[in-house]
């Protein structure tokens, strides 16, 4: 049974659901009535933990829908395109589909997977999320509420192995993985340089780049726009400096 889910669940499945690009053209028609219908390219992918994306190409809109949800109903489903879509056009997220994808995200059936799928993925080079000092799990659980409107989907959080003052954070899509230097885990760090690190982070999984190597980090106008936003930019900034 753990074999053969994690054979299927490796390898990038493209539609093996074939109503998935009609799902998301209906949601799309809907948001967008008479507005020319773009190409739609759905895929699930397997990420480690349940993480949705949406691109706009010039012509096509990517998708990748992380392959837990593969079993999903198709209401499931159709809440993915209401607010993968209403992000990319800048529509609200209706509330009764934010609650539609939490509540199955949430159910244990797929805990139990994302469970498996993080051991099996996720035993390279991952720490742990608990430091001395500070959890980065509940710090990224606060700013997902604070900031996110708890939509984010939650990668692995962990400490360096490093305490590297040159690396201070990363997203790693490989394994799906936020870093963060192990310095940050002490006393004398305030919590809103933490915070402001994470958050930094969480943007870039809120902006996918296309990634060449796990090292390029991309901060588009909308991405700075968007980190101008955190209240304690000035003191976190500050503090950084003085490293
Ligand atoms: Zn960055």
């Amino acid at each position: 049974m753990l074999t053969a889910f994690a054979r299927k669940s490796w390898y990038a499945n493209y539609n093996l659901r074939p109503n998935l690009d009609e799902i998301f053209q209906k949601t799309y028609r809907e948001m967008r009535p008479g507005v020319l219908m773009p190409e739609f390219r759905v895929e699930f992918y397997p990420f480690a933990n349940v993480n949705n994306t949406i691109r706009l190409g010039d012509s096509r809109v990517h998708v990748r829908i992380s392959d837990l949800l593969e079993g999903a109903p198709d209401s499931v489903i159709e809440a993915v395109a209401h607010i993968l879509l209403a992000k990319v056009y800048r529509r609200p997220i209706e509330v009764a589909h934010a609650a539609r994808f939490r509540r199955y995200v949430s159910s244990n059936d797929i805990r139990a997977k994302t469970h498996l799928v993080r051991q099996i993925r996720g035993r390279k080079r991952i720490q742990s999320p608990r430091g001395i000092f500070y959890n980065l799990e509940q710090i990224f659980d606060r700013l997902n509420v604070r900031f996110f409107h708890g939509l984010l989907a939650r990668p692995q959080m962990t400490w360096s192995q490093i305490r590297s003052r040159r690396r201070l954070a990363h997203y790693d899509p490989a394994h799906n993985a936020i870093v963060v230097s192990r310095i940050f885990d002490h006393f004398s760090v305030p919590r809103c340089a933490v915070d402001y690190i994470v958050y930094h982070e969480m943007l870039h999984l809120k902006h996918p780049v296309k990634l060449r190597g796990s090292r390029r980090c991309v901060h588009g106008p909308e991405f700075q726009a968007e980190e101008r936003l955190f209240p304690e930019l000035e003191k976190a900034k500050a503090f950084l400096n003085r490293l």
